[in-house]
């Protein structure tokens, strides 16, 4: 379902795509609806719904996945009119984090997340599993339950409760994390060296580029994701002023709020730099929506008030009317290919010209 463009919605299906791949599955099949709004009760309407379950029937997929949050009952709808497993954004999103994160504290944040969004789901999945066994097919009534009643709903219960305190415990874990990580900033800020951020939509290049500016061996894929913990490098101007050079969370369309909660505590580090180097791919079919979207987020956790330096990436592959049309729109931008090389040093002196200056200091001669 969608209700921007087509172009819009190709986009953001050929990502939906590409993530679903990322987590490992095999993409057989797309469909789109315009609606002005998703149906309440099936998400896609009731034609269409008719049509999926002909597609997966031909096709033998044994998933859909859809383009959205589906609340637990259009989950559950769909699950029952399509007879195979429903996933939304949301769900496939925290699967690829959950896969992707490494450090400790990424790990506890995106088990908060997918708990988070486990908890008002459970009902519905059971519901799904008691009707499928029972073989009822009957529709409607978000209400239901009749089918958990005696010891399904004792286990319901129990398992519920189990989550709850799993979260309130990896909750606290966390806090206590970002504790340790609030003395490591304010030691940086004693130590008054400058941070530089790199943002950018996922997949647009910033680890390469991080490794272009440092030499660093970080890690680059071409896969949405790549990055999740941020990785800080060392960097030094070429009048040997020491800076750091982060790495950033990848952001894609439609971040999953439950994922821009969890890594909100990364993402204000970035609000704690000097300058963001915001990545854009040069050769993705819409950059400034990708720019739109970085933008969104970055306001979200009050870096938008920092000094930007956007950098188009991918020249190497990007096509002449393209860049010509995006010098035009960002005439301050710097172009680069993390690839060839080609505009790194123009970079590297663009990032030196927006670092803050030490204070200087001023000795007065006396005679
Ligand atoms: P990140 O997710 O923003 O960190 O992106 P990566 O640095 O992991 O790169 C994503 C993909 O884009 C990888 O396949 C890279 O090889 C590719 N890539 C990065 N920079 C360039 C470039 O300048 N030109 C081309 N053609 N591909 C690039």
């Amino acid at each position: 379902w969608t209700e921007g463009t087509q172009d819009d919605a190709e986009n953001s299906l050929t990502e939906l795509a590409a993530l679903a791949e990322t987590a490992g599955s095999q993409v057989l099949e797309g469909l789109i609806q315009r609606r002005n709004r998703p149906d309440p009760a099936t998400y896609v309407g009731r034609g269409k719904v008719e049509d999926l379950g002909a597609l997966v029937l031909s096709t033998g997929a044994d998933t859909v996945i859809c383009d959205g949050e589906l609340s637990p009952s259009q989950l559950r709808n769909l699950e029952q009119r399509t007879k195979v497993k429903v996933v939304d954004r949301t769900a496939l999103i925290l699967d690829i984090f959950a896969q992707h994160a490494k450090s400790k504290e990424g790990k506890a944040q995106v088990e908060l997340a997918q708990l988070e969004y486990l908890l008002p789901r459970l009902r519905g999945w059971g519901e799904t599993l008691s009707r499928q066994t029972g073989g009822s097919g009957r529709g409607g009534g978000a209400g239901g339950g009749v089918g958990l009643r005696g010891p399904g709903e004792t286990k319901l219960e129990t398992d519920r409760r189990r989550i709850r305190h799993r979260i309130s415990r990896l909750r606290r874990e966390i806090k206590g994390m970002k504790t340790v990580r609030q003395t490591k900033r304010a030691r940086r800020s004693r130590n008054a060296v400058p941070a530089v951020a790199i943002a950018g939509y996922t997949n647009a290049g910033k680890s390469s580029l991080l490794n272009r500016l440092t030499g660093a061996g970080v890690l680059v894929e071409n896969a949405l994701f790549a990055t999740l913990d941020p990785t800080t490098r060392k960097a030094t101007t070429s009048d040997g002023r020491l800076y750091t050079l982060s790495d950033t969370v990848g952001f894609v369309r439609h971040l999953p709020h439950q994922i821009v909660e969890a890594f909100r505590s990364t993402l204000e580090e970035v609000a704690d730099s000097d300058l963001v180097v915001h990545v854009v791919d040069g050769t993705h079919p819409d950059p400034e929506e990708q720019v739109r979207a970085v933008r969104e987020v970055l306001a979200e956790v009050g870096a938008d008030r920092l000094p930007e330096l956007l950098v188009v990436n991918k020249t190497d592959t990007a096509d002449e009317e393209t860049l010509l049309r995006l010098k035009r729109l960002w005439p301050d931008a710097v172009f680069v290919s993390a690839h060839s090389g080609r505009g790194v040093d123009g970079l590297r002196e663009a990032i030196e010209g927006r670092l803050p200056r030490p204070a200087v200091e001023v000795h007065a001669v006396l005679p």
